[in-house]
């Protein structure tokens, strides 16, 4: 019987009647001839709550093997609810913790890396006819304590369960049809995309796409689990995501945005590498990551300009980390934007695409936007620009490249 992974988000499982929903959809894959495991979220907010009584508890955050405990409830809950939803159809339905299921983590709290997944017996039950409800987002550690995967993890979970399982496919059940052309918010007349290569998947999720992780990405890529993304409430196919998937196509499939972007410049940098290997250490050495980076010359020949971008919760501590004396490094003539965005083109095969560089430059140029920095790799081209030129960019890049649903 050819097994397949169904995972349900928080907010296609906030309440009875949308679990109702969840589980008349799996009933159907049940009759279709489908060994089940089910991965479930916390309904949608719970797991903010849980880590609001948390901050009370442990004011400190002294104790993340108890916070773990307490993050990991609203999954459990989810999980046990759906498995009575799916009995009062007349199902076989299980529901199990993460630990249950056999999912095996190390034991960094709050952040845990899947190491095994014990399926033997998980894989014995569902091939014979049980629906496994699994908590998602938590495992347990080396020594026996709950885990939890990270925030938005329930992905990741269901992306591990399917490689174990060897299913068919992991099937990430959601409040949209699928994956956009560009946040449909946004853009109205955004197209849904009916395939994606795992790569374009992974650059629109960690450009800012919210659908799906990107860690759970990287980990369908590594184990070749194809994805779909779904609407828990419409039927319709959705976005497929595999290997082959538009590969042979050389164009811009999508536009991603984030608004979480801040910029630093150093107007007067030292000449030569020592000084930027010095900064950038220093950075790291406080867990910041640096993105986009551009250095050009200054006025004075001995000296450069430096840009680089940043999440923004990150900006304050990079400021301090540059300027303040007690750092070493008491830069000078530092400056910090704080509304700043970043837009990324999405495609394959992009770099070797000069008239897609010269199509982006060429729109926002005609729309008066000026670009902070500017990234290129295989497949995407990412642009720092002010935040509050974000939504034209995004618009107007997305006719540019003609991704307008026709
Ligand atoms: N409930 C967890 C969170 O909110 C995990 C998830 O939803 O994927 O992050
Ligand atoms: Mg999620």
């Amino acid at each position: 019987m050819p097994r397949l992974v169904m995972k349900f988000g928080g907010t296609s499982s906030a309440d009875p009647a949308r679990l109702e929903a969840c589980a008349m959809q799996i009933a159907q894959k049940a009759r279709q001839g489908y060994g089940l495991a089910v991965v479930v979220s916390a309904p949608a907010g719970a797991t903010d709550k849980l880590a609001a009584m948390v901050q009370q508890a442990d004011v400190d955050a002294q104790w993340p093997d108890e916070t773990d405990a307490v993050l990991a409830a609203g999954e459990q809950i989810n999980a046990a609810l759906l498995a009575m939803a799916l009995r009062r159809l007349g199902l076989k339905a299980r529901s199990f913790t993460g630990w249950q299921a056999g999912m095996l983590t190390d034991a960094k709290h709050g952040e845990a890396r899947i190491q095994h997944i014990e399926a033997q017996r998980l894989t014995a039950l569902i091939d014979g006819g049980t629906i496994a409800v699994i908590a998602g987002f938590q495992g347990i550690s080396p020594d026996g304590r709950i885990t939890t995967l990270g925030r938005g993890g329930s992905d990741l979970s269901a992306v591990a369960f399917a490689a174990a399982l060897k299913a068919q496919a992991c099937e990430i059940y959601t409040d949209v049809k699928g994956v956009y052309s560009a946040d449909p918010n946004m853009v109205g007349n955004a197209k849904l995309l009916r395939s994606l290569s795992y790569e374009e998947m992974l650059e629109m999720a960690s450009q800012g796409t919210k659908i799906m992780q990107s860690r759970s990405v990287e980990l369908a890529l590594a184990g070749q689990v194809t994805l779909r993304i779904l609407s828990s409430f419409e039927s319709d196919p959705g976005t497929i995501i595999n290997a082959t998937a538009g590969l042979e196509q050389a164009q811009v499939r999508a536009i991603s945005y984030s608004r979480d972007e801040a910029r630093i410049t150093l107007h007067a940098m030292p000449a030569g590498s020592k000084a930027l290997a010095d900064i950038f250490d220093a950075l790291a050495g406080a867990g910041l990551q640096v993105d986009l980076i551009v250095q050009s010359p200054a006025k004075h020949a001995r000296q450069s300009t430096l840009v680089f971008s940043l999440r923004r919760a990150d900006a304050d501590k990079a400021l301090d980390i540059l300027i303040n004396p007690c750092h070493n490094l008491s830069l000078q003539d530092v400056s910090l934007d704080r509304q700043m965005a970043k837009v990324s083109v999405i495609g394959i095969g992009l770099r070797s695409q000069t008239k897609i560089a010269h199509t982006l430059f060429e729109t926002l140029s005609a729309k008066n936007i000026s670009i902070g920095a500017v990234a290129t790799s295989e497949t995407r081209i990412s642009v720092l620009v002010a935040e509050a030129d974000i939504e034209i960019a995004v618009r107007s890049l997305h006719s540019a490249f003609e991704l307008d649903q026709n």
